[in-house]
């Protein structure tokens, strides 16, 4: 390669590595794997290493990748101490490199701390006085995202430490995590409301920690392992010796570590957890050796981008090979064709794979991929495996490229496609079977309307012509149910008890049930809440609706357009006289009643603890777990903590019942004493 084609590559890497960076960080989906990814890093280090004139301070091989999505509702503050990247290699060999070197450098006794590689997203904490004051993200290394308010609901992260002899102020570092069972779950609701899948565990914890809305922040089941406390924040001999400390403060570390003395024990450390990590139940993605003694970790300083005393050896991820057998193209409720790859079966992580995702045409042609072919299959804690490669050496000759349909497969309508979109659609939406009965089973299902019913019942409905819309459900009686196969009495008497049931159920999953596309659960809870009802959802300009938290283009785009269907707007005319829930309750509204109003809730309420946390929320107030001098009071439900009840007494802090706190809302019946915040008046 000549100096003007290595420069050219340059330019070439840096523009690849930026882009994929940004998927990566800041959209939470990457196309490529870490490892191609981390291939293309050592090419574009070897090119800059051979021509250090074409070495320039914006290249990827001098900064960390950055997550800072310059979005609304983040502040942002500087890191005291830059948060940097890890030097990482999939070659032992770089590894007896990187402690030789050491053993060199160092030239005296010194110890090694070798610690899992945590596969989640990066996050900064600082208390002061032993309370947490912040919690940044490792955002461009310089600068973080503030997300202190979302931390707060994470478990096992402390407000207050325990223990003593922390320092007055100090920083710790650590990675926020999401468990695999949290992982599965979340995706599999966003499989069934069609929204795409996280691609692994930490584009999940990363996407989950940059949410807006705090409490469903609560709900997506996170975790977090600290394992860095920077030496110019506190002092201590051994880095061992500062997460012990850091132990002893009520913080959240791992035991998993361990103290080697030379790269055999490295090694061994190495061998052990390539098999066992299979068992743990969060991700990760190798482990991090560093020098424990924190005089050598100063004396060995840092680079740009890494610490010169610490290396990661990443773990591939678990793939097999096996052929293509076929290519299946389904069609969701909304008209999405997903192709779903037919395989020979395979042993992958414990499990026989006989299917894999291929999501959509754009990435079929990406990998290239033909019926026939041997491919390569991985599993990083996913639910569904996924297609990363394909062997092209051992392409059989009769390999046939596959045909991704024009017209749908159920109905034969031509399939369409948005620019901006990479799946192909099926745009019969009032035609095809199976978007219709797709439909129908959505609205129908357990977070949704509740009503009991297989997909066998809603076939029969559909095929014998009495149900399209959900709204023909509510026309329903029970002769015409006993009048089909299999169907006694007594299911019939059950479905339309169960249908009449449904005319209960919360505005917001009515708004779920109706099928928007991208109105995911969580999604329809933000909109019921911030409209109040569905007449005001139906009028809402696109920036109306982007005002909602967590809605961004896309979802608004999808709901503006829905609500210009005059079909749909007939349809929820229909099922309004049915009698179903189209606005929200008192209680559900929201008012900034108290706003202002820092609130400790303690004991139990009439509803769930996360419920009253979220009715705080919803009329402005702000929740606190702790009493203290800035609590305005304390709302006591049923058998309250006794020391929080003693603290708001030593303090004087008003304590409120729940009758006396629900006086506070708006709409809410004249109390007798109108001063409520001023004397204590429970306990
Ligand atoms: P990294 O994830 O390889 O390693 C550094 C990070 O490891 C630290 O920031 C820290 O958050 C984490 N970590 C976990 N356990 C730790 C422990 N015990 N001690 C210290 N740190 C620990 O580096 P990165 O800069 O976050 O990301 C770069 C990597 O991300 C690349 O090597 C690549 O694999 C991947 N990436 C992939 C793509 C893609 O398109 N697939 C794009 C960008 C980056």
């Amino acid at each position: 390669m000549d100096k003007n084609q290595a420069k050219q590559r340059i330019e070439e890497l840096k523009a690849l590595l930026w882009e994929n960076s940004r998927r990566y960080y800041v959209d939470n989906a990457p196309t490529m794997s870490d490892y191609d990814y981390d291939q293309l890093m050592k090419e574009l280090e070897a090119l800059e290493e051979a021509y250090p004139e074409f070495r320039t301070p914006d290249s990827p091989t001098q900064k960390v990748g950055s997550d800072l999505s310059g979005r609304d509702g983040f502040a942002q503050y500087p890191h005291r101490y830059p948060m940097l990247s890890l030097g990482n290699t999939y070659n032992i060999t770089e590894i007896e490199e990187f402690a030789q070197r050491a053993v060199k450098t160092l030239d005296t006794d010194f110890t090694y701390c070798c610690e899992l590689k945590f596969d989640g997203t990066a996050i900064c904490l600082t208390y002061r006085d032993g309370h947490l004051l912040r919690a940044l993200t490792r955002g461009d290394g310089v600068v973080g995202d503030d997300v202190t308010r979302n931390v707060l609901h994470i478990a096992g992260i402390p407000r207050r430490l325990t223990g003593s002899g922390w320092p007055e102020e100090f920083e710790i570092r650590g990675e926020i995590l999401m468990p695999y069972a949290s992982f599965d779950r979340l995706n599999e609701d966003r499989i069934r409301n069609e929204e795409p899948p996280f691609a692994n565990p930490r584009n999940a914890a990363s996407g989950s920690l940059k949410l807006l809305n705090s409490e469903e922040v609560g709900r997506r089941g996170l975790i977090c392992t600290l394992y860095h406390i920077p030496s110019q924040s506190a002092s201590f001999e051994t880095h061992d010796a500062a997460l012990k400390a850091a132990q002893s403060w009520g913080l959240p570390v791992s035991e998993h570590r361990r103290i080697c003395h030379d790269i055999h024990e490295i090694e061994d450390y190495i061998r052990y957890w390539d098999e066992q990590r299979h068992f743990l139940p969060f991700a990760t993605d190798g482990i991090v050796i560093k020098i424990n003694e924190m005089a050598y970790q100063r004396k060995l300083g840092y680079t740009a981008k890494f610490p010169r005393w610490a290396v990661a050896y990443k773990f591939k991820a678990e793939e097999a090979v096996t052929r293509l057998l076929s290519i299946d193209y389904q069609v969701g409720r909304t008209g999405a064709v997903t192709p779903v790859a037919n395989l020979e079966p395979v042993q992958l992580s414990g499990t026989v794979v006989k299917r894999a995702t291929l999501n959509n045409a754009d990435q079929m042609a990406q990998l290239d991929i033909r019926v026939g072919d041997y491919v390569h299959v991985e599993k990083g804690g996913e639910i569904i495996p996924k297609i990363t490669a394909v062997d092209l050496g051992r392409r059989p000759a009769d390999a046939r490229i596959p045909d991704f349909p024009t017209r749908c497969p159920d109905c034969g309508a031509p399939l369409v496609k948005a620019e901006a979109e990479a799946k192909w659609f099926c745009p019969n939406a009032d035609g095809c079977p199976t978007q219709i009965k797709g439909r129908l089973v959505h609205f129908l299902s357990r977070k949704a309307m509740n009503v009991i019913a297989g997909d066998a019942t809603i076939e029969q409905l559909y095929t014998r012509d009495l149900v399209r819309t959900p709204a023909d459900f509510y026309d329903l009686n029970n002769w015409q149910l006993v009048q089909l196969d299999g169907w006694k009495d007594r299911a019939a008497t059950r479905f339309m008890e169960s249908l009449a049931a449904s005319r209960e159920v919360p505005f917001e999953r009515v708004l779920f049930a109706l099928g928007i596309r991208f109105v995911g659960e969580t999604t329809a809870k933000e909109i019921a809440r911030h409209f109040g009802d569905i007449d005001r959802i139906a009028a809402a300009s696109m920036e109306d609706l982007l005002a909602v938290p967590d809605v961004g283009e896309v979802i608004a785009g999808s709901l503006y357009e829905w609500f210009r269907d005059e079909r749909h707007l007939e349809e929820i005319r229909r099922l309004k006289a049915a009698g179903l829930q189209f606005s929200t309750t008192r209680e559900e509204a929201s008012s900034d009643a108290l706003a202002g109003k820092v609130i400790v809730i303690s004991g139990n309420f009439s509803i769930s603890r996360d419920d009253m946390k979220a009715l705080i929320e919803h009329h402005g107030g702000k929740n606190s777990s702790s009493v203290s001098g800035k609590t305005s009071f304390l709302l006591a439900g049923e058998k309250p903590g006794p020391e929080k009840i003693r603290k708001a007494g030593e303090l004087g802090i008003p304590v409120l019942s729940e009758t006396q706190f629900r006086a506070l809302l708006p709409g809410a019946a004249p109390e007798e004493d109108e001063n409520l915040f001023s004397a204590t008046l429970w306990g």
